[in-house]
């Protein structure tokens, strides 16, 4: 089977739009969707509205909960707690209930799909790198993991003998035995110093995973950002991809 893994969209609907149209290309057989469809960015509603379109299989983000006043915002820097007061006040009553209906992991053929960390996917923390993994591959049954959350692309693997590294290498074979927590970047806000929206493909039958990038038009959303009020550090950022 063919997916492509996309996370993070945060309202950007110029970068969805995007990577939608490069995966279009592709013709996965499944979308899969890691968390975080609004908050940040200017168009909250057309982005759940395109997500509901291309996929039902999705989970929870932390600022899908903060919008629904699920998680506490007190932990936000002030330009996150903004943007998400600003979306919880124009969200759809339809599309507060879909949120709703977002679980905080779902299972696919070997694969799990968490927003932030397989342990407690419901504290929402933070997976940098080989450091913050600790016991995390204990948590989940499958061979991969994909998660989001960082806006940070990456690839931590466990070999046989359970030794844990990073992969640098793109695209990368899937091996036998050895297991993975793939993050895949952000399609809405990159922070990895490249601005472009991020996704990833993953072939099962091929055994084949690669990280990939689209450029989108960058200005179009600063722009929406402005004009709805929101922060404008919230537009400048996306350039930077920062
Ligand atoms: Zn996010």
């Amino acid at each position: 089977m063919k997916y492509a893994i996309l996370s993070d969209v945060h309202g950007n609907l110029e970068a969805f739009q995007s990577v939608v149209k490069e995966i279009e290309k592709e013709s996965p057989d499944r979308i899969l969707f890691l968390g975080d469809i609004v908050g940040y960015g200017a168009n909250p509603n057309r982005s759940i509205d395109l997500l509901k379109k291309i996929t039902d299989i999705a989970v929870a983000g932390n600022h899908d909960h903060a919008a629904l006043g699920l998680t506490d915002i007190a932990s936000f820097n002030p330009y996150a707690r903004e943007a998400i007061l600003w979306t919880r006040a124009h969200l759809t009553p339809d599309h507060i209930q879909y949120l709703k209906g977002l679980p905080f992991s779902r299972e696919i053929e070997d694969m799990t799909l968490i927003h932030s960390s397989p342990r407690e996917p419901e504290e929402w923390h933070y997976i940098f790198g080989a450091g913050d993994i600790e016991d995390n591959f204990d948590y989940f049954n499958t061979q991969i993991c994909f998660i989001g959350h960082t806006h940070i692309p990456l690839v931590i693997v466990q070999d046989k003998r359970g030794e844990i590294g990073i992969s640098r290498e793109n695209p990368i074979t899937i091996k036998k035995g050895f297991r993975y927590v793939i993050n895949v970047g952000s399609v809405g806000q990159s922070r990895d110093g490249d601005n472009r929206a991020a996704y990833a493909l993953c072939n099962t039958a091929k055994h084949s995973f690669e990280l990939k990038r689209t450029a989108y038009d960058i200005q179009t959303a600063k722009e929406k950002i402005v004009r709805e009020g929101l922060p404008r550090y919230l537009a400048d950022r996306l350039e930077y991809g920062r």
